[in-house]
């Protein structure tokens, strides 16, 4: 299965696909998470984007689907692809049609996460995660067992993303709006969009989901 997960920063896209990759041995396909490593190696690309992620804005449509076509050259066919983050603009999503006929895949469903704005803007100011392990926690909603200690790996570092500042936030979330969210229209013509509550708790939406890839 090749499944695009939607929705503004914060909608629990992240999440949720590492969900699907240790139920379902699917493979997430983050180009954030990509351009990070990026610059976190100082690579020409990571140099480059550095500024344009800190200031939450888009990065060139032909960096990222050249990220996203040099992961799937490497992944064996029959292992399903979650795009994270990606496609973000209609170039983005025409690139993503052509390198899927590329490599003789098909995109099967589109699922959008729907979220309400304020509430997204105290889930992403409150984030961070493990520095060692990467697991994920909320400075009000999730917090580790013991206090300072990592629950999956009992590392005392942690690290927060720059760009999860309120103002960023709200700048990413109005690029979301204007030059993700035309892209729906388009996927809902083919009739493979499926919407669900992204404010639902993360056990539910991972459900809905279940039972979304289940029917098909
Ligand atoms: P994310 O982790 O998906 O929230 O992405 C973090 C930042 O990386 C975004 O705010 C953008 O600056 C950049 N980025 C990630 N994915 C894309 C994409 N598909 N197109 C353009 N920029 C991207």
């Amino acid at each position: 299965m090749n499944i695009i997960l939607l929705g503004p920063p914060g909608a629990g896209k992240g999440t949720q696909s590492s969900l699907l990759v240790q139920h379902h041995g699917m493979r997430q396909l983050s180009t954030g998470d990509m351009l990070r490593a990026a610059v976190a190696a100082h690579t020409p690309i990571g140099i480059q984007a550095k500024a344009i992620m800190d200031a939450g804005q888009l990065v060139s449509d032909d960096i990222v689907s050249a990220l996203i076509d040099a992961e799937l050259v490497a992944m064996e066919p029959v292992t399903g692809a979650i795009f994270d983050g990606y496609p973000r603009t209609a170039a983005q999503a025409e690139a993503l049609d052509a390198i899927l006929a590329k490599h003789d895949r098909q995109l099967d469903v589109v699922i959008e996460l729907a979220v309400d704005e304020d509430e997204l803007v105290r889930r992403i100011t409150g984030r961070y995660t493990c520095a060692k392990c990467g697991e994920g926690y909320h400075d009000t909603s999730k917090q580790p067992v013991i206090a300072g200690t990592c629950d999956r790996c009992g590392s005392h570092e942690f690290k927060r993303r720059p760009d999860d500042n309120e103002e960023t936030v709200r700048k990413r979330m109005q690029v979301y709006r204007q030059e993700t969210a035309p892209i729906l229209p388009g996927y809902e013509a083919r009739g493979i969009v499926r919407r669900l509550d992204g404010m639902a708790p993360i056990g539910e939406v991972t459900a809905a989901i279940e039972i979304l890839l289940e029917r098909g």
